[in-house]
């Protein structure tokens, strides 16, 4: 019905000099046979070269209904419309997924694949990836294995943890968690501590979803452990505490410690729960850093589970992990939720390979980026700055301005919230050019250059960039400037 209403507007808003482009228009077997001769679409699978050429005739008939000024009749030719079919059959034959360049200086950046696994994952990843495994096998005993039993010893050797499992993500580990510990039961969560973090993971939400009835106590800046206590009834199972990874409560602010959570807990009977968000085996104060909360304090504390991110502070590849008490991670791994959130064998592959990193910690601050780049020295950053606002500037484009900014850089995952990593950036402004087209060409630089608009400059933050592609930027100016 809406369609065939369209369809009468469109042909009642036909005009004569429209009618005469539209007629002009090559069909698409005219085109097909055009690129049959072409060397260009040797290679390219034929129903890309149609649908290309049809996207192609269809946003040049929809330019001319908008009586756009860029039509003519020469630009309708097909030798010209072969062109836009190539751009268009490139584009459809370039994978969807590839590198981009994070000049936004937020080290773990969800949008652009939180953490790169070090060098040694990847290596392992590959090998893994391009052979059979012991993936659920036995060596010693010739018989069925369990998928985890690669990572577990691990976690709990550098978690000091009883047990381990591991999930597709936190977010699974979590739910996973509450639907085997809480289901119809009440679990008690500090109203501070009602998380939300980027893509709609919600503490309340997923507490729908998992079965568990959400007790909340105490208020926004304030909860005392009298709030838990006195919510502790018959139809309590849990006691939650959740990391508040992504913001901070400051000023007139109390918290229940996880400690005195387990004490309470005991005193009942009833298990306590930690969602680390992030999670992480190193403890950044000792780096001169702010201080999150370490895995293995939560297990010193006592709590009978917790869960935390692969990919976030800990670097590894997206995954969730669960750490805790024998007992109950024996009866995670029985719900059969378990199994529709099982981690892949790549994923595996790396997680292990990252944790091994993690028995050595000088080397997991050395190989994992990750902490890498949180920990690169100011210093360090000030040498890229200048060395690309030099290579900037040496490209002698008279209408490009070159700022050095000092800006701060983030961790991003939700983690840290209140650090400020002192970093120095590179700010650039080109003459009758706008902030937002310059991002936007950036954007489409192959490979696409993130960076972020602030006042009115394109600044590009160093820690986050990779050494080798400090020269990818400077060529992405240069093809700019000439351009422009
Ligand atoms: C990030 C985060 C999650 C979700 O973790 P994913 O690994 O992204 O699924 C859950 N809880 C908290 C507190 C978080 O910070």
């Amino acid at each position: 019905m809406a369609k065939a209403k369209n369809q009468k507007k469109k042909l009642v808003q036909i005009k004569p000099g429209q009618q005469a482009l539209l007629r002009k228009l090559p069909g698409v077997d005219h085109l097909m046979e055009l690129t049959a001769k072409e060397a260009f679409f040797k290679g390219v699978p034929p129903a890309v070269v149609v649908n290309s050429i049809r996207s192609v005739i269809d946003n040049k008939r929809q330019a001319i209904l908008n009586d756009e000024p860029s039509i003519n009749d020469k630009n309708l030719s097909a030798p010209h419309l072969i062109d836009a079919v190539k751009n268009a059959a490139k584009n459809a034959m370039t994978p969807n997924l590839r590198n981009t360049i994070n000049a936004t200086g937020v080290v773990v950046h969800t949008n652009l694949g939180r953490s790169l696994l070090a060098t040694e994952v990847v290596e392992n990843l590959i090998t893994i990836a391009s052979r059979y495994s012991n993936l659920e096998y036995d060596l010693n005993i010739g018989k069925r294995g369990s998928r985890y039993s690669s990572v577990k010893d691990l976690i709990c050797e550098i978690s000091g943890a009883e047990a381990a499992m591991v999930v597709n993500n936190n977010a699974g580990a979590v739910l996973l968690c509450l639907e085997t510990i809480a289901r119809n039961k009440e679990v008690i969560v500090s109203r501070g501590e009602l998380v939300e973090i980027g893509g709609s993971f919600r503490v309340p939400d997923v507490m729908v979803k998992s079965g568990g009835i959400l007790r909340e106590v105490g208020t926004t800046n304030r909860t005392h452990l009298r709030d838990y206590e006195n919510a502790i009834d018959p139809k309590t199972g849990l006691l939650l505490k959740v990391h508040t990874s992504n913001y901070s409560v400051v000023g007139f602010t109390a918290e229940v410690s996880l400690r005195e959570l387990v004490d309470l807990g005991a005193a009942h009977q009833l298990p306590v729960m930690e969602d680390l968000g992030s999670g992480t085996f190193i403890d950044f104060s000792k780096y001169g850093l702010l201080k999150e909360p370490t895995v293995q304090e939560s297990v010193t504390a006592g709590a009978d589970v917790i869960t935390f991110s692969g990919d976030k502070l800990l670097g590894g590849p997206q995954a969730g992990i669960i750490v805790g008490k024998k007992e109950v991670v024996d009866r995670i791994k029985k719900n059969p939720i378990t199994r529709a959130l099982r981690i892949d064998k790549l994923t595996l592959a790396a997680l292990e390979s990252t944790l091994r990193l993690y028995r050595d910690e000088e080397k997991a601050v050395r190989m994992i980026p990750t902490l890498q780049m949180i920990m690169l020295p100011l210093k360090e950053v000030q040498k890229r700055a200048q060395h690309l606002a030099k290579a900037l500037k040496n490209i002698g484009d008279a209408r490009m301005h070159i700022q050095l900014l000092e800006h701060s850089s983030k961790t991003g995952g939700g983690a840290l919230p209140l650090m400020e990593l002192p970093s120095l950036c590179v700010g650039i402004q080109i003459k009758d050019m706008s902030p937002n087209a310059l991002e936007k060409a950036m954007r489409s630089n192959d490979p696409p250059i993130i960076g972020r608009i602030e006042d009115d400059l394109f600044v590009m933050d160093p820690r986050t960039i990779q050494k080798d592609e400090l020269s990818i930027i400077e060529t992405a100016f240069e093809n700019l400037t000439k351009k422009a």
